[in-house]
C-alpha cells in the first residue's frame, strides 16, 4: 500500500485570481477554437463543450440545437443503425460534424460503428466509452477502431491519470476522455472508493496529452459555468456536460408532472433506470453505480447554453483572455475555502 501526499483539487477549491485585461466587453470574446487531430489529421473548429453521451442528455434532438451554437453533442449509443439513417437524412453537414458516435467496446458494438458511419462521411468522430479506462481491452479496442478508421476522429476513456493517457494517444486516440466520478449521478466513489477530483485530472491529463499533440475531454462534475471554465482553464481541450444539459426538452428524458410542477427524469448510464432501460436489469454480479433524479423541467436548451458560454465569456474578460485557447495560459487558480454566498439560498 502506498499513498500519495500530493493535494488533489476539484472545482470546488479553487476560483480564478482576475487579473489586468484590455478587453472592454465580453462581446470581445471568441470561444471557438480550431484543432487539427493527431492521429486522423482532420480539423474541426467549434465552441468545444459537449452534451453528453447519456441517454438522457445526448440525443439527436439536442445535436441539432447545439449544432446552431457550434456546440456538439456525444449521441448516446442507444439508437438504432435505422435511427441513425433518419437522422442523417433529416440533417445538414453541419449537425454531423458537430456530432459523436459513441461505442462500447463489443464486437457488436464495433459493427454497429461501422454500420453507422458508413452511412455518411458527414460523421467524423466515434467515441469509445467505459466506465473504466484503464482495461488493457479498451487499449486493444482502440488500436482496432483506429486501422479500421484512420481519417476519423477518436476519442476514448474514461481515465484520470497521465500514463494511461499516453497509452491511448499511443494506441490510436485523438482525444482522452477525462473523470472517473465526479459526475452529477455517478455514485462511483460510493460504491467502489474509487476516484480522483477532476481539476486535478484534468490538469495532469492536459499536460500528458499535449506533450504528445493529443487532447482531452474534462468529462463529468460542472455544475455551473464557472465550473466550466475553470476546467477549461485547467486545460481541458473539450468540456463534457450531462446534469447541466439534462432536464429540457431536447434532453429526450421522460416528463413528469407532480404537484402541478413539471420534472424530468435524468439517470446515470449505470444505473438502475439505464440497465432496466437497455439490459433487462442489472446483473447479479454487479452494482448500479449511478443515480435517478427528478430536475424541473427548463425548456428548450437554447437559453441554458447561452448562459453557460456567456459566463465563460466573462470568464475570459476577468483574466484577460481574448480568446478561449488563452484561458488556460492567463489562469491563475487561488485555493479557497468558500465558493458562493448562499445566505438567499443557491444559484
Ligand atoms: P455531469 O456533467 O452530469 O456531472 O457528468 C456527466 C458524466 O458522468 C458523463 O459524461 C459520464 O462520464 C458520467 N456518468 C454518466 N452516467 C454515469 C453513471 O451511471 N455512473 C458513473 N460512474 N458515471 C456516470
Amino acid at each position: 500500500m502506498r499513498i500519495e501526499q500530493d493535494l488533489k483539487l476539484g472545482f470546488k477549491d479553487v476560483l480564478f485570481r482576475p487579473k489586468r485585461s484590455t478587453l472592454k466587453s465580453r462581446s470581445q470574446v471568441e470561444l471557438t477554437r480550431d484543432f487539427t487531430f493527431k492521429h486522423s489529421g482532420r480539423q474541426w473548429s467549434g465552441v468545444p463543450i459537449i452534451a453528453a453521451n447519456m441517454d438522457s442528455v445526448g440525443s439527436f434532438e439536442m445535436a441539432a440545437s447545439l449544432a446552431k451554437h457550434g456546440v456538439m453533442t456525444a449521441v448516446h449509443k442507444h439508437y438504432t443503425v435505422e435511427d441513425w439513417a433518419g437522422f442523417i437524412e433529416s440533417n445538414e453537414a453541419t449537425v454531423l460534424n458537430n456530432a459523436m458516435v459513441s461505442t462500447g467496446t463489443s464486437e457488436a458494438d464495433f459493427q454497429k460503428t461501422k454500420d453507422i458511419m458508413a452511412l455518411t462521411d458527414d460523421l467524423i468522430f466515434i467515441c469509445i466509452d467505459i466506465a473504466n479506462g484503464y482495461s488493457e481491452h479498451l487499449v486493444e479496442y482502440v488500436q482496432k477502431v483506429r486501422a479500421e478508421f484512420p481519417d476519423k476522429v477518436i476519442s476514448a476513456g474514461n481515465v484520470v491519470t497521465g500514463d494511461m493517457v499516453e497509452e491511448l494517444i499511443l494506441a490510436g486516440a485523438d482525444i482522452v476522455k477525462v473523470g472517473i466520478g465526479p459526475g452529477s449521478v455517478c455514485t462511483t466513489r460510493v460504491k467502489t472508493g474509487v476516484g480522483y477530483p477532476q481539476l486535478s485530472a484534468i490538469i495532469e491529463c492536459a499536460d500528458a496529452a499535449h506533450g504528445l499533440g493529443g487532447r482531452i475531454i474534462g468529462d463529468g462534475g460542472c455544475a455551473c459555468a464557472g465550473d466550466v471554465a475553470k476546467a477549461f482553464g485547467g486545460g481541458a481541450d473539450f468540456v463534457m456536460l450531462g446534469g447541466m444539459l439534462a432536464g429540457h426538452v431536447e434532453s429526450g428524458g421522460e416528463i413528469i408532472h407532480q404537484d402541478g410542477k413539471a420534472f424530468m427524469k435524468f439517470y446515470g448510464m449505470s444505473s438502475q433506470s439505464a440497465m432496466d432501460k437497455h439490459s433487462g436489469g442489472v446483473a447479479n454480479y454487479r452494482a448500479a453505480e449511478g443515480k435517478t433524479v427528478l430536475l424541473p423541467f427548463r425548456g428548450e436548451v437554447d437559453n441554458t447554453i447561452q448562459d453557460i458560454m456567456g459566463g465563460i465569456r466573462s470568464t475570459c474578460t476577468y483574466v484577460g483572455a481574448a480568446h478561449l485557447k488563452e484561458l488556460t495560459k492567463r489562469a491563475t487558480f487561488i485555493r479557497v475555502l468558500e465558493q458562493e454566498n448562499n445566505v438567499y439560498g443557491k444559484e
